[in-house]
């Protein structure tokens, strides 16, 4: 059909996906895009991280503009339009033009509904009057968050609500050097994840210094939204809130258009994704969709499922038959240094539903133990025993999680059962993935459920077999359980298993666990084969650890007795006078748990006391079981790092009274922070000679640069980029790198930076560009200040490498613990 006539409303995801595909299929249409906001096509996704500084560019998140969007695509693109009403019947709808006030109407012959949703924010006492909060939706949002942290600079942020968002942003005001907490009224984060998986991430939020607070929900905002009192009765004081505990339709219009709403709330849509109305379609956020696993609606807020609508839509309006199959919901989020993603149903929904499932928990590694840098990835899967479909699954972990989802998610939308995984044939070598991938050992697992081969019990079930007096098996070594166990349990380390026989009832159920699973299956076949009735704990000591040995109340400790939170306590850190260099160093990176304990373990066994071992691990675990294991054993941990995903322990062996002996408490004030306004050669020299020197002294050094300081880390080439008339301009009359800057005096054209060189040459005095690098090496931290770039239309790609882009905030941040402060 030619010349139709089709409005869309809304121009973000969904409704731009919908206008450039219309456009590709039917030149003659004419293609009308109403947006309420000022832009069209942003990058929602990237809100979060350009407010903490990791996307510096604002441009980089328009996506398209309304020009390109017009230009290319002759799209009638009318932002700050806003849709008030649909007459479906007259096939007419009403809109508002924001900026002029006028009122018109303009019909159609169809009509697409991509209006997305909006944040919940529920009339919660003093929720109007706070000034201090925020929700995030849009670039407007963005610009007030980001405007809110220049002009303020908020110490203390708190999030409230823990989905996708809440994390997301806690973790870049986090990166802005604020003090983040986490409120959340369920007793996890990150609801498409089980409690067990949560668990874990639980413990590296926490673990990065954020104030997690779980199963407590906001009953009041105080003081203009300066104080939060929780329901628990604590309270928070807070500078800056993001408010993100979800989102819902915006259904306004076509409920009041009288389309079909489904149970949700969502806008009711067929399978062609049309309304009830046939000549109105709908897609997005705004839709009830079906969950493709339970075939049951359901609402999925995300910008794959909106994209891929709009596309079909398109299709369809120009005359196709195209049926979108349904919504997985899959999904994958970064929190700090972890990944974390799932796709189908969660145990909760299918407990919900009443629907059958079997449960597998894995914690395999992410690559090859032996190649440098692995960690462990756990796992749980999804899948009904009987008809062996893959109803979901969950990941989490530092590397391979996102391959690992999508691979299962491309499993459910084919139809694959779950034992099709083992004989799927991944990619594989050391560094990328284990001869059996993770994927693979789930294929085993369950075919091995499935033939009888073995049988399981999850990790809620174990305290209650052991209270009801059944024999328990800890398949782990000694060393192994000497610091953390289940009690009630007995041990028997796998390679023992054959010759102690004798010692298990033969008339009951045998319980069989070990670290992450392998021995104990190897000793529950051992026990079959005798004629015993055994059982493998699935998802092994591992995942009963992560729930019930639960990361300490770090939120407790930080309120006092009134309940009101103390968050400037002072820092402090044992420094010893060991002037004893380790005795021995030992590497047990890529081994995943027990292997770095057992190490520590082998390793200390060879010292006398008094002597130090420094060990690095890879293992995350490592850096909670190291501590608890020193403590257990008696021995001390001295120092405990944590750089770039590796942790080293320092242990003293034995005897605590030799280090007692030798320690001091001393407060941690004494780092170096300079701010580098200044483009002057002689003035950067100096800057850097006090920061390699402070460097060197043992100090944590961080440079601010900001203004005309930030020339001394531009590229010395031309870097070629977009950038506006007036961008370009600037850079031209600016100074490119540190061969290009002027001295404060004595410039003579040129003729004083070239002496000052020639003069430190002659006297064997670092270049710039060395003294620059020598700092990086020591550790010194080069922050550019965004506002400042953003200004002087410097992009991040200009930038020499290493240089973090920060706000003040992250600056002041370190300022707090530094015991002077210059201004260069
Ligand atoms: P939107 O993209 O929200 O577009 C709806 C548009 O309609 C809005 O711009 C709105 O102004 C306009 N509108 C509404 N009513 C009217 C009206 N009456 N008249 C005119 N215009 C109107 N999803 C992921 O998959 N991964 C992520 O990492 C991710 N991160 C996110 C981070 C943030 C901060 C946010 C806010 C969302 C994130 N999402 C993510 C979700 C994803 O952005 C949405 O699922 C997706 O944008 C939905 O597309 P949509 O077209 O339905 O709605």
């Amino acid at each position: 059909m030619n010349n139709k006539k089709i409005i869309i409303i809304g121009g973000v995801a969904g409704g731009a996906s919908t206008a450039t595909r219309l456009r590709r299929i039917d030149e003659s249409a004419e293609i009308i895009m109403l947006e309420r906001g000022e832009h069209i096509s942003f990058a929602n996704c990237g809100l979060p991280y350009y407010i903490g500084g990791v996307i510096t560019s604002r441009e980089a998140l328009l996506v398209q503009s309304v020009e390109e969007m017009q230009n290319n695509f002759n799209i009638d693109v009318r932002t700050l339009s806003e849709a008030t009403k649909i007459d479906k019947e007259k096939k007419v709808i009403t809109i508002k033009n924001l900026k002029t006030e006028q009122i018109y109407e303009e019909s159609y012959d169809y009509l697409v509904i991509s209006t997305g949703a909006f944040p919940v924010k529920p009339p919660i006492t003093g929720i109007n009057e706070a000034k201090t909060l925020f929700t995030l939706r849009n670039i407007t949002d963005t610009d007030n968050i980001k405007n809110y942290i220049n002009n303020k600079s908020p110490k203390r942020a708190t999030v409230i609500g823990a989905g996708f968002i809440g994390i997301e942003m806690a973790e870049n005001l986090h990166h802005l050097g604020m003090m983040v907490s986490i409120v959340e009224m369920s007793n996890q984060v990150m609801a498409p994840v089980d409690f067990e998986i949560a668990q874990i991430i639980h413990q590296h939020i926490i673990d990065k210094g954020i104030n997690l607070i779980l199963s407590d929900g906001v009953k009041e905002f105080k003081n203009e939204g300066k104080e939060i009192i929780l329901s628990s009765g604590k309270s928070l004081n807070t500078d800056l809130i993001i408010f993100a505990i979800g989102v819902r339709p915006e259904n306004s219009l076509a409920k009041e258009a009288g389309l079909k709403l489904g149970t949700r709330g969502g806008i009711w849509v067929d399978s062609n994704l049309r309304t009830s109305d046939e000549f109105i379609f709908a897609i997005g956020d705004a839709i009830e969709v079906r969950d493709f696993v339970t075939k049951t609606e359901t609402m999925i807020p995300l910008a794959g499922p909106a994209n891929k609508q709009g596309r079909i839509v398109a299709n369809n309006i120009s005359g196709k038959d195209e049926m979108y199959l349904g919504s997985l919901g899959t999904s994958v989020a970064k929190v700090f240094d972890y990944t974390v993603g799932s796709t189908g149903n969660n145990e909760k929904t299918l407990k919900n539903k009443n629907l059958d499932y079997n449960v597998i928990h894995i914690h395999p590694g992410s690559h090859a133990g032996y190649y440098p840098g692995a960690s462990t990835l756990s796992m749980k899967l999804l899948y009904n025993k009987d008809t062996q479909q893959i109803l979901g699954a969950q990941a989490v972990g530092m590397e391979g999680v996102d391959k690992r989802i999508d691979v299962l998610a491309t499993a459910i939308k084919s139809g694959m059962k779950v034992t099709d995984l083992k004989d799927l044939e991944l990619s594989y070598a050391p560094p990328f993935s284990s001869a059996k991938d993770p994927i693979n050992m789930l294929g085993f697992i369950a075919e091995n459920i499935i033939n009888g081969l073995v049988e399981t019990v999850q990790y809620n079930e174990i305290d209650d077999l052991i209270k009801n007096g059944s024999f328990v098996i800890d398949a782990r070594d000694k060393i192994e359980t000497s610091f953390s166990s289940i009690p009630g349990t007995i041990n028997i380390p796998f390679p023992e298993i054959r010759k102690r026989l004798n010692e298990i009832p033969k008339n009951q159920k045998i319980f069989v666990f070990c670290q992450t699973g392998i021995r104990a299956y190897n000793t529950v076949r051992v026990l079959r084969q005798n004629g015993i009735d055994a059982y493998n704990l699935d998802g092994a000591f591992k995942t009963y650890q992560s729930v019930y040995n639960p990361a300490q109340s770090f939120a407790m400790d930080e309120f006092d007795d009134s309940g009101k939170m103390i968050f400037e306590k002072e820092e402090t850190e044992i420094k010893t006078n060991f002037s004893k260099m380790p005795t021995l160093v030992v590497d047990a990176s890529g081994l995943s748990c027990p292997g770095p304990i057992v190490k520590t373990f082998k390793s200390l066994e060879s010292l006398n006391d008094g002597e130090i071992l420094e060990i690095s691990a890879t293992d995350p675990g490592f850096k909670k079981d190291v501590s608890t294991w020193a403590m257990k054993t008696n021995n001390t941990l001295i120092d405990l790092k944590e750089e770039n995903n590796r942790f080293t322990a320092t242990i003293l062996k034995g005897n605590k009274t030799e280090l007692k002996k030798s320690t001091e408490i001393v407060k941690t004030k004494e780092d170096s922070t300079i701010v580098v306004f200044s483009e002057d050669l002689d003035k950067a020299i100096a800057a850097f000679i006090i920061a390699q020197g402070a460097a060197s002294m043992g100090k944590k050094v961080s440079l601010f640069f900001t203004f005309w300081g930030l020339n001394i880390l531009r590229k010395p080439k031309k870097v070629k980029i977009k950038k506006t008339f007036i961008e370009k301009l600037f850079g031209s009359m600016m100074s490119r790198g540190t061969k290009k800057l002027p001295i404060s005096k004595m410039n003579m054209l040129g003729m004083g930076p070239r002496m000052i060189k020639s003069i430190m040459k002659k006297k064997n005095v670092d270049a710039l560009e060395v003294m620059i690098k020598n700092a990086m090496d020591l550790g010194v931290k080069l922050t550019a200040c965004a506002m400042s770039m953003d200004i002087m239309g410097i992009k991040k790609e200009e930038l020499i490498d290493g240089i973090e882009i920060a706000g003040v905030a992250t600056y002041l941040g370190d300022t707090t613990t530094s015991n002077h402060n210059l201004f260069i």
